[in-house]
C-alpha cells in the first residue's frame, strides 16, 4: 500500500513535468480578449471617474477633470481594440495574489480593476480612478507568486497614497498657465492633456520610495516573502535584457535553397531610423524613468533590511507554475499581433520556435506574419506595424534592423519560400492555402496560385476563404 503510494506520487511528478514542457510541443491556442465584458467594464470605468470628478475640491483644475475623460475615453479604446486579455488561468493567479494582499491588510481605496494588458513592456501601472494594469511582459519575467505580489503591492500603495492624481496635478501646476495656453493653441488641447498625462506625470523619486516602503509594509503582513523586493527591483533594473530569452537567428531562419539569405539585409542603416538623433535607434523603456534602482533598494534596506539573521528571499518557494511561465511566453507571440506590433510579435515568433520547433501555431503564426508584412508594404502601411516604441531591447535591433531592409518583393519571396515547403505547409489547415495564394498571387506566380485554388476548392468545398481567395 506504502510503496503504491510513493508510486503514485512519483508518477504525478513527472506527469507535471512532462505536462509542463510536453503539451505545447506541437499547439498552441492565444488567449481571449474581453467578449461581452467589455461594454460592462467601460461603464464601471466611466462610473468611477465621474464619481472621482464630483468630488474633486472646486480649487483643483479643470485640467485634471480633463485627463480623467481622456483616460477613460482611451481604457475604453483599448478595450475594445482587445488590448486586454480574459483568461482564467491568469486571472486565477493575479485574483489570488490580490486577495492575500487585500485580505490581510483591510482598507478601502485599493484598485477595484485588475486588467491584463497585452504590452510586452515589462511594466504595471495605477489610473488612480481604480484600474491596476498588469503587463503581459512583466508577467512573462516573474518566477514567483512573491515577485507579483511586490509589484501589485507597489502600484496599489501608489493608488493608496494618491499618488496619481497627484503626480498629475503637479505636472500642470509645473507649467505655467500662460504656458499652458500657448502650448494648447499651438498643438491641440488634448495632445497637450496626453502628454501630460503620460510624461510629465511620472513619480517623483520620494513617491517610488514610499510606494516601495509602503509595499514592504503591506507584504509583511501575507504568506509572501517581504524580502522579495531586491530581487524584482533588480529584474525590473535589468529588463531591457531579458536573460533568459535567446536572439533569433535570423539568418539560419530565412536562408532557403531557391532564396539564400542576403547578409546585406542586416546591415544598419547608414542615417537613423530613430525619430530624433539624440534619442537614437532605441530609446529606453518607461522603467528607465524610475528613480535609480540601487538607491530604491538601498533604501528599502535601509528600513527593513533583513540581513541581520533573518530569512532571505527563497525563489523556490511559491513559484508560478512552470505550464503557466510556458503559456505566457508563447503568448506574447499573439499578443503582440493582436496590438499590431507585427515587428515584436516576429521576435517572440522567432524564439519561441527555437524552443518548439514543430509547434503548428508557431509555424502558422510566422507564415502570416510575412504574409501580413508584405500587404502591409503593399498597401503604405508598414510603419504601423513596424515601428520603434518607448520598448525596444537591444536583443530585438538586429530584428528590427532586418524587416526595415526588406523591400516588399523580398518579404514577398520569404513568406512563399517559407509556407511553400513540406515541413511548414499543412494540408489540413485552411489559413495556409489562403496565406499562400496570397503571396504567389503577389508576386505574380498564377500558375501556383490556380494550384492552390484547386486543391483548396477540392479540399474545403465550403472553405472560409473562398470568398477571399478569387484570381
Ligand atoms: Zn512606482
Amino acid at each position: 500500500m506504502k510503496s503504491n503510494a510513493i508510486f503514485l506520487f512519483l508518477a504525478s511528478l513527472w506527469l507535471m513535468h512532462d505536462q509542463a514542457y510536453g503539451q505545447y510541443e506541437y499547439e498552441y491556442v492565444p488567449m481571449d480578449s474581453f467578449d461581452l465584458q467589455k461594454e460592462i467594464l467601460i461603464d464601471e470605468i466611466n462610473t468611477d471617474i465621474a464619481a472621482i470628478q464630483s468630488s474633486l475640491p472646486r480649487s483643483s483644475r479643470d485640467e485634471l477633470k480633463t485627463i480623467l475623460n481622456y483616460k477613460a475615453e482611451l481604457l475604453a479604446r483599448r478595450l475594445k481594440s482587445n488590448h486586454f486579455i480574459n483568461d482564467g488561468e491568469l486571472d486565477q493567479l493575479v485574483g489570488k495574489v490580490y486577495s492575500e494582499i487585500t485580505t490581510k491588510n483591510p482598507r478601502a481605496g485599493y484598485p477595484t480593476r485588475i486588467m491584463i494588458s497585452r504590452s510586452p513592456v515589462p511594466n504595471a501601472s495605477c489610473w488612480g480612478e481604480g484600474t491596476m494594469i498588469i503587463n503581459l511582459g512583466l508577467l512573462s519575467r516573474l518566477n514567483t507568486e512573491s515577485e507579483l505580489a511586490f509589484i501589485m503591492a507597489h502600484e496599489m500603495a501608489h493608488q493608496l497614497l494618491d499618488h496619481v492624481n497627484e503626480a498629475t496635478l503637479s505636472a500642470i501646476k509645473r507649467r505655467s498657465d500662460r504656458g499652458l495656453k500657448r502650448q494648447a493653441k499651438t498643438y491641440g488641447k488634448l495632445d497637450v492633456m496626453k502628454e501630460i498625462a503620460y510624461d510629465d506625470a511620472r513619480y517623483s523619486r520620494i513617491k517610488e520610495h514610499e510606494a516601495d516602503s509602503m509595499a514592504v509594509v503591506l507584504l509583511r503582513n501575507t504568506s509572501y516573502q517581504w524580502q522579495v523586493y531586491e530581487r524584482v527591483l533588480d529584474m525590473l533594473d535589468s529588463a531591457d535584457y531579458p536573460e533568459t530569452r535567446e536572439r533569433p537567428d535570423l539568418k539560419s531562419r530565412f536562408d532557403f535553397s531557391k532564396y539564400p539569405f542576403k547578409d546585406k539585409w542586416l546591415e544598419p542603416p547608414h542615417s537613423g531610423l530613430g525619430r530624433s538623433s539624440n534619442t537614437g535607434l532605441f530609446s529606453a523603456d518607461s522603467l528607465k524613468s524610475h528613480p535609480n534602482i540601487p538607491k530604491r533598494i538601498a533604501y528599502v534596506d535601509s528600513l527593513y533590511g533583513y540581513n541581520a539573521g533573518k530569512k532571505s528571499y527563497d525563489p523556490s518557494h511559491d513559484r508560478i507554475a512552470s505550464s503557466l511561465q510556458q503559456r505566457i511566453d508563447l503568448e506574447m507571440t499573439s499578443s503582440t499581433f493582436v496590438i499590431n506590433d507585427y515587428a515584436k510579435s516576429m521576435f517572440y515568433t522567432l524564439q519561441m520556435l527555437g524552443q518548439y520547433p514543430e509547434n503548428k501555431f508557431l509555424k502558422t503564426h510566422l507564415a502570416r506574419l510575412l504574409v501580413e508584412l508584405y500587404l502591409s508594404r503593399k498597401n503604405h502601411t508598414y510603419n504601423r506595424y513596424v515601428r520603434i516604441s518607448n520598448y525596444y531591447p537591444k536583443m530585438m535591433e538586429e530584428l528590427f534592423i532586418f524587416l526595415n531592409n526588406l523591400r516588399m518583393s523580398e518579404i514577398a519571396k520569404l513568406a512563399y519560400n517559407y509556407i511553400n515547403r513540406d515541413a511548414v505547409f499543412d494540408k489540413t489547415n485552411e489559413e495556409h492555402y489562403f496565406l499562400l495564394f496570397i503571396i504567389s498571387t503577389g508576386l505574380d506566380n498564377l500558375e501556383v496560385s490556380e494550384k492552390v485554388l484547386t486543391a483548396y476548392k477540392n479540399s474545403f468545398p465550403n472553405g472560409q476563404y473562398l470568398e477571399a481567395m478569387k484570381l
